[in-house]
């Protein structure tokens, strides 16, 4: 038997994405996959757990219905937005004959979720800056073989840490009024409230906002993410979601989370992080081995340095964790760095001294 046969033919092509957990490492300070430094602490009870869950628990959805000021059926959730990701290429986009179309360097999950799913992917290209406009998406569209279904951006973006600016959003709907325009907002809370786009739902039919609550909301391991859209799209979506998407246990903390005190700590945690952000920006700005730092809207900051490997070979020998793009078209010695705790953000900083001094 030739077991390579068996896999579907897009599938043996296909390059998984690899998390960081993927990716793996040996060490004890994680600041590689943009996640908030410590849990909170959260009580749960298992009467429930012999019943499947609702498909859409409703007081999960109403919950973050609340929070983002929507109607309940402008919501769907599912187990992070990497599900969702993967649930949109599966409802609006025909396999084989019709793709996507992103902005390198942008969140890898959406490359790799097309992949899966054998829809097609076509690239815009960003200015020098990486910076992004509507109009690049629209000149890259008169060159794509295939019809493009969706757009997904990321604001603000991963890694680059910048934000699509609104106004060229709202050109990019009114132009593409029959292109789905996906905004990845999974660090939206880390940036100012003017980039919260969800509200334009109401006028644009065309447009998707994700959201999570693995950044600021300290869940990752919940894997809980929502779409936010018209109604219209979100049914459409419902048809495609697996039977019972969001677990029970999950519902339950995603709820104290998003109650007031969950949102209260959120808040918290966000402006401790902007204050961490910022001293260990000013910090960086001194060491002669840091080449630029991007301006970042979000938990993470990505650096070239002048000899990006060694910086990362050198943390990782004393077990910090960071994620390296140095094989990313145009990151060449840029490696990114999430925003730890004061302690880990510290103990970054005296390994980069020390590596300075020792040089
Ligand atoms: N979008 C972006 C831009 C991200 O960086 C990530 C996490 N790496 C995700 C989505 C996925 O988030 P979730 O944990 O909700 O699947």
């Amino acid at each position: 038997m030739n077991f390579a046969n068996l896999i579907a033919e897009h599938i043996q092509k296909l390059v998984p994405y690899m998390s960081a957990r993927r990716i793996g490492g040996h060490g004890h300070t994680f600041l590689n996959a943009n996640e908030a430094p410590k849990s909170e602490t959260y009580i749960f009870n298992s009467t429930n757990l012999n019943r499947y869950p609702d498909c859409q628990p409703e007081e999960l959805i109403s919950a973050y219905a609340d929070y983002c000021d929507l109607l309940p059926s402008e919501v769907l959730a599912a187990r992070g937005s990497d599900e969702i990701i993967g649930l949109i290429m599966r409802t609006f986009i025909e396999q084989k004959r019709e793709g996507v179309l992103i902005a390198p360097p942008t969140y890898g999950m959406y490359e790799v979720a097309a992949n899966t799913n054998n829809v097609q992917v076509a690239y815009a290209k960003r200015n020098g800056d990486f910076s992004l406009t509507a109009y690049h998406f629209i000149e890259a569209l008169k060159y794509v073989p295939f019809k493009v279904k969706a757009i997904f951006i990321d604001s603000p973006a991963n890694p680059l840490g910048l934000t699509f600016p609104k106004d060229e959003l709202i050109t990019l709907l009114n132009e593409l009024p029959d292109t789905l325009i996906v905004i990845d907002e999974a660090y939206v809370e880390y940036t100012d409230p003017a980039y919260d786009f969800t509200k334009l739902i109401r006028e644009y039919e065309n447009l998707i906002v994700t959201r999570t609550l693995s950044k600021a909301f300290a869940l990752a391991g919940l894997r809980c993410g929502f779409a936010l859209a018209n109604p219209q799209i979100i049914k459409a979506m419902l048809k495609v979601i697996d039977p019972y998407p969001v677990p029970d246990p999950c519902v339950q903390i995603a709820k104290q989370a998003l109650a007031k005190g969950g949102i209260e700590l959120m808040q918290a945690r966000v402006k401790e992080t902007l204050e961490r952000r910022a001293t260990f920006e000013k910090a960086l700005q001194e060491l002669p081995m840091v080449d630029k730092i991007f301006k970042s809207e979000a938990n993470f900051l990505l650096i070239k340095f002048k000899d990006g490997k060694a910086v990362f070979d050198a943390l990782s020998q004393k077990g910090i964790i960071l994620r390296s793009f140095e094989d990313k078209p145009g990151l060449r010695n840029c490696i990114r760095i999430t925003i730890g705790s004061a302690e880990e953000m510290d103990e970054v900083m005296r390994t980069l001294t020390e590596m300075g001094e020792a040089s």
